[in-house]
């Protein structure tokens, strides 16, 4: 029996280990050779998960070949049938196509839009060819919905990006304050590992701030149910009771920081009658939490998208890093502000400079000698990357709006389900001129405003690095073959630029060359990651700092590497900065007529917009359709009862949904799954409701509130056959292997 397959799972930010395991299966009737059949389970020897996983990574091998993109397709207008064509033709109309629109209309006619789940060596290469070679900075990743305020409040307060604790800190801490994040449901193995330390250890104390009562919440030894968008207020107030009483680490602030005394200007407005009331809860709760802030030796807090899917998603993670700051709570064991990310590799674009502002090696597209460096390196005329910042995806939607793009090249992301105020993106997807759509799975929602469809190779398919959350580096190795003629993204990335004119650029034989390449970059950067490479990552996941001087030994062995242990930041004085904020409030507020906050997130079992979950059997059996949470008393005011239907509206859409009445979640405030496009049910998409307002500084969208009306809705007789129908709106092209994978229609409550 062959040795199983290390690899990290390719759905979260934790980034648990792997194991993957083939099995045989009977040969085929027709007598082709048997096909394999492949088995995940947790990897023991995984620093970072030790051998746990959840059931998305217990269960993600079985989406490997579902419904999957295997040949190029190409159709004149979206309206008409895609027809399969061959790479060269694909790759050439793709080149052709760039190239007339940086002719008529300039480099920033083009946008490419990637995603998280590429590994280090797609965004790499994707930077060169994009931010390098065509000379614009339209580059963005779906990371900006995810993780770019945990960036920018990073930036701002550390003078540099990068989270500073490590999981071992979730087993030293004695006080986790989770703020904005369902860990139990979002990132289950992170709070397997906290949950475990907080049971074994009484004087741990757990604090969770939540909107609503999540399977988090339920187990917290404080839940602060805060009204949604007041968690500056929150963490302001916190800050004033520990200016108060003293609770401070004068010697740290001295030391370490700038702007201490602008941030007790500001707390001074924050008295605790005041805050609690703002907030919607008990005073006493909030002393409550401020002092077990005061006494606790390490407070270790964490976040993810409660705070950064805001229009102030910035300002409340530097307010949640200022509390940080004064009590010194920061580069020590069990200590410190710690950003959950979302996306499997969303560290890893990161590092490489995969998203519009950003250049590799944690370098700022701003910054001319930062240009410059990577324009050396890369071997280009100077001035070659262009100094404007880059269009968020954001911006891109509305350049399309305004015919200001030539060409869209979308990548592993699904956005006609996942960005916010859906009926205007479609709108503004339907004007691009030429999409490219560049998927392993067909069909997606996306798919259909695309002109050209590129298969691409995914997970297991092809070799590259991903980081996660913790800066652990894991290497996934490619254990199968892509089907049909799917390709790895960095692949398709080069060959364009060897298309364009860029042979020299894009020479690359392998990922370990282009892995090797991209260390290289990072060299005496915050993100030093010269040690690593291919070969070394092949024994051991290795978590970064892990510059070229340390020894293999040492590298591979150590993973509880803090960033900021001696005090000094990525600040060139070295000293951290109390970035202060009044809070603004929500961008759309409740008002008479949509008198309701409604709040989206994500369930345990699925994963973003179904592309891999919603093909997996049991995955949809254990979330058959989405709901609408509602609290009781709301429900009895509309006069409403569990199971019935309801249409939710906002100014922008609606969605029809059943009710699921509990005391989860606060009167006021609405909560719905945000896994639901068009694929998958009908009228169901919650961004259908969102709003664009996006954080001023991250370009973050508001995803977490927006306001709403709820309105009685006939229950619908939808039969299976209708629903099978009804997922046609994306109709499988013909020529195309389609497998059908469907939900269940019953509801189940
Ligand atoms: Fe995968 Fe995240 Fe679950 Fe770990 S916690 S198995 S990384 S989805």
């Amino acid at each position: 029996m062959t040795a199983p397959a290390k690899t990290l799972c390719p759905y979260c930010g934790v980034g648990c280990g792997l194991e993957v395991l083939a099995q045989p299966q009977s040969a085929a009737s027709d007598g082709t050779q048997p096909s394999l059949r492949w088995q995940t389970r947790g990897d023991r020897a995984h620093p970072s998960s030790q051998g746990m996983v959840c059931v998305k990574g217990a269960t993600v091998a079985e989406s490997l070949d579902c419904d999957r993109l295997r040949y190029p397709m190409l159709r004149q207008s979206l309206e008409a049938p895609f027809e399969r064509v061959s790479w060269e033709l694909a790759l050439d109309t793709l080149a052709e196509r760039i190239q007339t629109v940086i002719n008529s209309q300039g480099p920033d006619g083009i946008c490419v839009y990637g995603s998280g789940q590429f590994q280090t060596e797609d965004y790499y290469v994707a930077q060169k060819l994009v931010k390098g070679c065509l000379g614009t900075n339209n580059f963005d990743a779906n990371s900006r919905l995810c993780m770019s305020s945990a960036v920018s409040g990073y930036l701002q307060s550390f003078g540099a990006d990068g989270p500073p604790c490590c999981y071992d800190d979730l087993e030293i801490t004695d006080c986790a304050f989770l703020i904005g994040t369902n860990t139990a449901e979002c990132h289950p193995i992170v709070f397997n590992r906290l949950r475990k330390h907080h049971k074994r250890n009484p004087h741990v104390k757990l604090i969770v701030v939540d909107p609503r009562c999540t399977d988090t919440a339920k187990v917290a030894d404080l839940h602060l149910a805060i009204r949604p968008g007041t968690d500056i207020t929150l963490l302001n107030g916190i800050g004033h009771l520990l200016l108060r009483w003293g609770a401070l680490d004068q010697r740290f602030i001295d030391r370490s920081t700038q702007g201490f005394q602008d941030y007790v200007e500001v707390l001074r407005h924050y008295e605790p009658a005041l805050v609690a009331e703002r907030c919607g809860i008990e005073e006493v709760a909030l002393v409550a939490a401020a002092c077990v802030w005061a006494e606790a030796s390490a407070v270790l807090s964490l976040w993810s998208m409660g705070l950064n899917q805001s229009s102030e998603g910035t300002a409340k993670v530097c307010s949640l890093i200022n509390v940080h700051l004064m009590t010194g709570q920061v580069g020590r064991p069990g200590a410190g502000p710690f950003s959950l990310t979302g996306q499997p590799n969303a560290m890893g674009g990161r590092e490489a400079g995969g998203l519009a502002h950003i250049l590799p090696g944690y370098r700022l597209v701003k910054h001319p000698q930062h240009r410059q460096q990577v324009e050396q390196f890369w071997r280009l005329p100077a001035g070659r990357i262009s100094a404007t910042r880059g269009l968020s995806v954001g911006e891109m939607m509305l350049a399309l709006e305004q015919q200001q793009v030539g060409l869209l090249w979308i990548a592993a992301t699904n956005p006609a389900v996942s960005l916010p105020d859906l009926n205007r993106t479609k709108a503004a997807l339907r004007r691009s001129p030429f999409t490219v759509y560049q998927d392993a799975y067909y069909p997606t929602e996306t798919a259909a405003f695309a002109h050209l469809l590129l298969p691409a190779a995914q997970w297991g398919e092809k070799t590259g690095t991903m980081t996660n959350s913790e800066r652990t580096v894991t290497l996934c190795p490619a254990f199968r073959s892509p089907p049909g003629e799917a390709r790895p993204d960095w692949e398709i990335f080069a060959e364009v630029g060897r298309r364009l004119g860029f042979a020299e650029q894009f020479a690359f034989a392998s990922s370990a060359e282009v892995y090797q390449e991209f260390v290289q970059l990072t060299q005496g950067r915050p993100c030093d990651m010269s040690g690593l490479s291919h070969e070394r990552l092949a024994v051991s996941p290795i978590q970064w700092p892990c510059p070229v001087q340390e020894t293999p030994a040492t590298a591979a062995t150590k993973h509880d590497k803090r960033l900021y242990t001696d005090g000094i930041f990525a600040y060139p004085d070295g000293q951290a900065r109390f970035m202060t904020y009044h809070e603004k409030g929500l961008a759309e507020p409740a008002d008479a007529q949509y008198p309701f906050v409604l709040t989206t997130g994500r369930l345990y079992g699925h994963w973003h917009t179904q592309t891999r979950t919603g093909r997996i059997a049991k995955i949809q059996k254990m979330h058959p359709q989405p709901f609408l949470e509602i609290h009781p008393h709301d429900a009895q005011q509309l006069g409403l009862q569990t199971g019935d239907w309801v249409e939710v509206r906002s100014a922008r859409g609606l969605v029809r949904l059943p009710l699921l009445i509990t005391q989860n979640i606060r009167p006021g405030a609405l909560f719905v799954p945000m896994h639901w496009g068009s694929l998958w049910a009908e009228d169901a998409e919650c961004n259908a409701l969102t709003h664009p307002e996006s954080c001023p500084v991250s370009l973050q969208p508001e995803l977490k509130a927006c306001a709403v009306q709820v309105v009685a809705w006939p229950k619908p007789k939808v039969q299976e056959e209708d629903l099978q129908a009804e997922i046609g709106i994306i109709t499988p092209a013909a020529g195309l292997p389609v497998e059908s994978s469907r939900l269940s229609a019953s509801p189940t409550f």
